[in-house]
């Protein structure tokens, strides 16, 4: 979808949040793991070329989720490495390997239709992936994982790293995390040899379990500001969100008592009421289960009414407020907040989905 930078419809990304953010992290960590900022998904909605470019010296290295990403980030000059964190389609390997990106083996089955192909991947470096238990991808038994460091060695492929992932590392139930903890370093145990990096952790890993050996911390959420529990455990340091999402007032009316607003007249005024219409919908990522949630305007909390469309929606105003005033959507007005984790609540989501669902269509300015 395209931008639309005629319409006061923004996502304001505050790039320093988002440095100051790592260096908590890293001051909590001590100096010793790697920070690679997890930046897939266009950084999680708030733009990864802008992020990646602001954050280069504060991180080791980068992940995203697919080629194109990682081809987005060496088009927009960024040069520390690019792990891609899933395994790509085999006959774009020498793509990537002309841009240095690094590569998942996410299975014996990959490496092979790999390397039957006739090109020289003596540049190529990868991370092999572990399956042990988040059930998406990697290998099971380390039988298969030393399959695939002979057939790495056999074509002078670079072993770099190995890494699992913890399904459960945000709840406040260890069972399932410790299993996997337990399994990823009998794993280790087992392998032929160890690569230069071993990693496992996302934010809620790295904030609340403690790790034997982690040459890499692989931070999304927290990068961003938020809490990747939502409400249900306490952060040990504060994070600065860094993206409010804000629009305008572009319609204020009066409407009388028994007036219905919106498709399927869903909301019907009990009393004069001043209504206010936004120039932001379903289209924008702001869904239609957000009728009944609020905004803010003038530092007040504003009760959104009527059904969102694709493009508006409407308001309820405490007074008459001129054409122009700001709305905001995610963020701070004044003392009042809200957060993409109370977004994400009434939504039944979370935060993280609330962040990748504004479509490109919002503009994001950057400070
Ligand atoms: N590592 C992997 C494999 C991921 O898929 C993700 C995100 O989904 C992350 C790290 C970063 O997670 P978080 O944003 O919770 O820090």
């Amino acid at each position: 979808m395209k931008a639309s930078p005629h319409r006061h419809t923004t996502a304001e990304v505050d790039l320093v949040a988002i440095k100051n953010n790592i260096k908590k992290f890293k001051k909590y960590l001590g100096p010793k793991p790697q920070i690679w900022g997890v930046v897939k998904a266009n950084a999680y909605g708030h733009g990864a070329v802008a992020v990646s470019q602001a954050i280069e010296k504060e991180v080791e290295g980068f992940c995203v989720s697919n080629l194109d990403e990682a081809l987005e980030l060496r088009e927009n000059l960024v040069t520390k490495p690019v792990l891609i964190l899933s395994g790509i389609v085999p006959e774009t390997v020498n793509l990537a390997l002309q841009h240095d990106i690094t590569l998942t083996v996410p299975s014996l089955a990959w490496i092979k239709l790999v390397v039957a192909q006739d090109i020289d991947l003596t540049k190529l470096k990868v991370h092999v992936a572990v399956d042990s238990g988040m059930g998406r991808i990697g290998v099971r038994e380390v039988e298969e994982a030393n399959a695939i460091i002979d057939t790495l060695d056999r074509f002078g492929i670079t072993f770099e790293g190995i890494f699992t992932h913890f399904a459960t590392a945000d709840e406040a139930d260890e069972e399932k995390f410790k299993l996997q903890q337990e399994r990823f370093s009998a794993f280790l145990n087992s392998l032929r040899r160890k690569p230069r990096y071993v990693h496992s952790t996302n934010t809620a890993s790295a904030l609340w379990h403690t790790h034997q050996v982690q040459d890499i911390e692989r931070l999304g959420i927290s990068m961003y500001g938020l809490n990747p529990s939502g409400k249900t455990l306490p952060l040990p340091f504060e994070l600065e969100p860094a993206l409010s999402l804000k629009t305008e007032l572009t319609h204020v009316k009066q409407v009388q008592s028994g007036e219905t607003l919106g498709y399927g007249a869903t909301y019907e005024t009990s009393e004069s009421t001043w209504i206010g219409t936004v120039s932001l919908g379903y289209a924008d990522g702001w869904t239609r289960a957000m009728q009944g949630f609020h905004v803010l305007v003038d530092g007040k909390y504003c009760e959104i009414v009527g059904r969102v469309s694709m493009d508006q929606m409407m308001i309820k105003l405490d007074q008459a407020y001129p054409l122009g005033t700001v709305v905001t959507l995610i963020g701070r007005d004044g003392v009042a907040e809200i957060s993409a984790t109370d977004v994400a609540d009434w939504r039944g989501t979370i935060n993280y989905e609330v962040l990748c669902l504004i479509s490109d269509r919002v503009v994001r300015i950057y400070k």
